[in-house]
């Protein structure tokens, strides 16, 4: 039961979905997810919320809710990259959903550097990360097609990175960035598709939100 109590878990367990926020044991047979099912959480959670389907403005409250969780973004911040993707070309949903894999963050977490975007926000903010060569520790940074991300020299022995990079081809990366592991550097290849990005996530369900 204890582990139920465990804050970022309880966020899974709110969205009903794994939103990989812890790491390793996300990987694991012990993710609560995987243990116990979708049930959210509390003591009444399966009989007295699930029991009422949700519909309408709660169906796009929760989708934005749990895109923001899973970027780890805030209300303000979240609200700003859905203009801008608004004003893009194409389709708003996908653009927002492109505009954060694209955040150097989600790209460090991504190529493998961390196993969390949490953990990935930390290297990136703490001056680990490089970009070009050149170091970035804004986590909002959007990559670019041909930007060369690689950790630097003195953090490459920090124990999270290496442990990290060492089983990141088992939990997989996109298309999109290519990984060299030796040289523990990836390449941005591309943009990002939609076949990139969790297909449980109803971006279209956030516009009609935002757009009321
Ligand atoms: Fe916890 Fe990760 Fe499982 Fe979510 S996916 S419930 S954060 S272990």
């Amino acid at each position: 039961m204890a582990r139920y109590r465990d804050a970022v878990c309880r966020l899974c367990r709110r969205e009903g979905a794994k939103l990989f926020l812890k790491g390793d044991r996300c990987y694991k047979p012990s993710c609560p997810i995987e243990k116990r099912g979708t049930q959210p959480p509390g003591q009444h959670g399966n009989s007295m919320r699930r029991g009422k389907a949700l519909a309408g403005y709660g169906l796009q409250l929760r989708q934005k809710q749990k895109v923001k969780r899973i970027y780890f973004i805030l209300e303000g911040q979240f609200r700003n990259y859905f203009e801008k993707a608004a004003r893009q070309k194409g389709i708003t949903g996908e653009n927002l959903l492109f505009l954060l894999e694209r955040r150097l963050d989600n790209v460090v977490y991504r190529a493998g550097f961390s196993t969390s975007r949490r953990q990935a926000r930390q290297l990136v903010n703490h001056g680990h990360m490089l970009v070009n060569e050149r170091k970035v520790d804004i986590p909002s940074y959007q990559v670019r097609p041909q930007d060369v991300i690689t950790v630097k020299e003195g953090s490459r022995k920090n124990p999270h990175v290496e442990g990290a990079w060492q089983t990141a081809a088992g939990r997989g990366r996109p298309s999109w960035i290519s990984a060299a592991g030796a040289e523990m550097s990836a390449v941005i290849t591309g943009l990002p598709t939609r076949e990139d990005i969790d297909r449980s996530i109803n971006e279209q369900l956030i516009v009609e939100l935002y757009s009321k």
